[in-house]
């Protein structure tokens, strides 16, 4: 069944509710589910709720009423990201590695690069998204744990992206032995679908996630906004090259709306460049200075949609141009009220790196959480 977004008729989305419904109500399967940050602040635009209302607890109460056997978060693997883009980075910087770095997390951006710009696939972190991560561990690390066979797991993920559902489609993106993410359903697919069971979203009690895949920190939560990725990545990149806390840990450069931003950060006396650039117009300026040889950064963030992931594709179509801003603060005042802001302290993300992935780069986050980039040039 498909939804029709194009106004005509040229472009349609491809549906998974049916696929999910299906997953669900078939008793040999553990069906799983993960949403992204960017979710959490528009899901309620489509259920009733005032434009940047944080319904995440409301909305893992509600996967649980749909029927989720486990309801986890993407967060917890954009924390996972962070720890490996980072130290990534890190060890870019010191071994003389190839600079800038660019963000991987968008595969929008990553399907763009590997058409337009496939000769700077070396500055790209081989870091994989999130959604991507967690659809490794999940059949692996979490298989484990729970003692549930990986053929019997499917995974879902609620994703503001349509290119999401390209990204899971891709043939290496099965490295936990499975297909690693198996649907990936919209924010408006997501509303359909608790719409068509009938829930009263806006009167369901809060629930928290699951912690094992399910815990996150601000930096997470704010990879849904453009520049939230880069802010996440300088929390922690800090800590991991001094071995101390960042003071003040709101990147106001990196933060808003303006096309490209830029920002300077003194590590140690090391000046690390970095730059944040949403819309691929935008991108295309910075790609060319690297082409050129002239780029002053050391890291790049990049997302396709214009204010990244608040303004994606799957998200709630509504013609009022102040959205994606109230989306994004909604984004930035939940890391505010976060007890912990930083990836490096989230408790879940120390775990399973004691019982099963052991360090950041090592041999099986190797396996599990990196990947290669494919050239497809446009001839
Ligand atoms: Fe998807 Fe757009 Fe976010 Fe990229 S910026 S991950 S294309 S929603």
């Amino acid at each position: 069944q498909c939804i029709l977004v194009c106004p005509v008729g040229a472009i349609k989305e491809r549906s998974a509710v049916d696929a999910v419904w299906a997953a669900i109500a078939d008793p040999t399967k553990h069906v799983v589910v993960q949403e992204a940050p960017s979710v959490r602040v528009s899901l309620g635009e489509e259920l009733g709720l005032p434009a940047g209302t944080l319904v995440a607890k409301k909305m893992y109460a509600a996967l649980r009423r749909l029927g989720f056997d486990a309801v986890f978060d993407t967060n917890f693997t954009a924390d996972l990201t962070i720890m490996e883009e980072g130290s990534e980075l890190v060890e870019r910087v010191k071994d003389g590695g190839v600079l800038p770095q660019i963000t991987s997390c968008c595969p929008g951006w990553v399907k763009f690069m590997e058409h337009y710009y496939p000769e700077l696939a070396p500055n790209v972190s081989s870091a994989k998204s999130p959604q991507q991560m967690f659809g490794a561990v999940c059949k692996t690390y979490y298989a484990e744990k729970s003692g549930i066979d990986p053929k019997d797991i499917i995974n879902v993920s609620v994703m503001p992206c349509t290119a999401k559902k390209f990204e899971c489609q891709r043939p290496e993106m099965n490295d936990s032995g499975f297909k690693d993410v198996d649907y990936v359903l919209t924010t408006r697919e997501l509303a359909r679908m608790i719409k068509e069971a009938g829930l009263d979203f806006a009167s369901l009690d809060e629930e928290p996630a699951e912690d094992l895949l399910g815990l996150y920190t601000g930096a997470a939560t704010i990879f849904g906004a453009t520049g939230g990725v880069m802010e996440a990545a300088i929390r922690s990149a800090y800590t991991l090259i001094t071995g101390r806390e960042l003071e003040n840990l709101d990147i106001e450069p990196v933060r808003g709306l303006e096309g490209i931003k830029t920002a300077s950060v003194n590590i140690d006396g090391l000046e690390v460049k970095v730059a944040v650039a949403h819309g691929l117009g935008n991108a295309r300026h910075l790609l060319d200075e690297i082409k050129e040889g002239v780029s002053p950064y050391h890291f790049i963030e990049i997302m396709a949609c214009p204010g990244g992931c608040v303004g994606g594709g799957g998200q709630p179509i509504r013609f009022d141009s102040t959205l994606k801003k109230k989306r994004g603060e909604a984004l930035y005042e939940e890391d505010r009220n976060m007890a912990k802001r930083c990836s490096h302290h989230n408790p879940s993300v120390e775990k399973i790196y004691k019982d099963y992935l052991e360090k950041p780069l090592g041999k099986r986050s190797h396996k599990l959480l990196h990947t290669e980039y494919t050239s497809r040039p446009v001839v």
